[in-house]
């Protein structure tokens, strides 16, 4: 694989980064990830867009290359070969000469690394057809989910937690109402209305969710943006995720407790088919 460091294109072998990376000593990084499908970059305006709104808040200087992540992105899909697959990119604050709690000076660069996930037939996943299962757990991340820092530790623990259960994944509960899931937005449906949480420093601001919302709104169907608890979950008609990877992918089951008839739901399946349908067409 070909990955990119800090403006040089090298086998994943000769990639090399500092030991005293923020990045790697304090998580003082972010991400994005985005999919490709037949070759092409699916919504890279709105996770350049985040990304430039990660960095701001966070004080990170902007790398050199911040004009040329296009390019970037696209020399990786080639280099690689890639059908389908996902793009990783990661900023972070650089490494100083030596480990200090401050963020460093200026004349420190941030290191910018990206590389490539070749995931053939990532559109046409098998889970999409039998739905998932996800477990609750409470939330105790950080205050400001909005920004996309590298700090994964806990939604990995969530990760864990759902697969010991029988599970795929873990939604984030806090104050009783679900936050998201540990790498996803979450949803429900009760009878034609589609729930999800407000925007807020509480949860990513998934740019999968803003073009599926878009897509939902545009499509006549009803959206009520807003807190909702497991029990009113368990309750719905149907449930779902989106995320760059997932697109839409229905959830069956919520803490053992099927939802529906525990088979994906119609509203979730016509939006993934939208979904995918309409960012094709606009991909890059
Ligand atoms: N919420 C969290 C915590 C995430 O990590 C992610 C994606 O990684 C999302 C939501 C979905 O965001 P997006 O649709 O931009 O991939």
């Amino acid at each position: 694989r070909i990955v990119y460091v800090n403006g040089d294109y090298l086998p994943e072998e000769e990639a090399k980064v500092s030991i005293f990376d923020r990045g790697f000593l304090f998580a003082d990084g972010v991400y994005e990830v985005t999919s490709v499908l037949g070759g092409k970059l699916i919504d890279f305006d709105g996770h350049k867009t985040r990304l430039q709104r990660s960095l701001n808040e966070l004080d990170m200087p902007v790398p050199e290359a911040m004009d040329d992540l296009l390019e970037i992105h696209r020399a990786l899909v080639e280099k690689n070969e890639i059908t389908d697959g996902l793009i990783y990119l990661q900023i972070t604050r650089g490494a100083p000469a030596d480990r200090d709690f401050a963020f460093p000076s200026a004349d420190v660069k941030p290191t910018l690394v990206l590389f490539t996930q070749s995931k053939p037939g990532l559109a046409e996943s098998p889970q999409a057809k039998t739905g998932i299962k996800v477990i609750s757990i409470e939330d105790i991340r950080w205050g400001r989910r909005d920004i996309k820092t590298v700090q994964l530790l806990y939604p990995s623990m969530g990760k864990m937690m759902a697969k010991k259960a029988g599970a795929e994944d873990a939604w984030m509960v806090e104050d009783g109402l679900v936050t998201e899931g540990s790498s996803n937005n979450a949803y429900i449906v009760k009878g034609n209305k589609i729930i999800t949480r407000h925007l807020g420093t509480e949860i990513l601001h998934g740019i999968t969710r803003a073009a599926v919302l878009r897509f939902a709104r545009e499509a006549q169907m009803e959206v009520e943006e807003r807190g909702f608890s497991i029990d009113e979950a368990k309750n719905a008609d149907e449930a779902f995720i989106t995320s760059a990877s997932a697109f839409v992918m229905p959830v069956v089951n919520v803490d053992g407790v099927a939802i529906g008839d525990g088979t994906p739901g119609p509203i979730a399946a016509r939006l993934r088919e939208i979904y995918l349908d309409e960012m094709r067409k606009a991909a890059i």
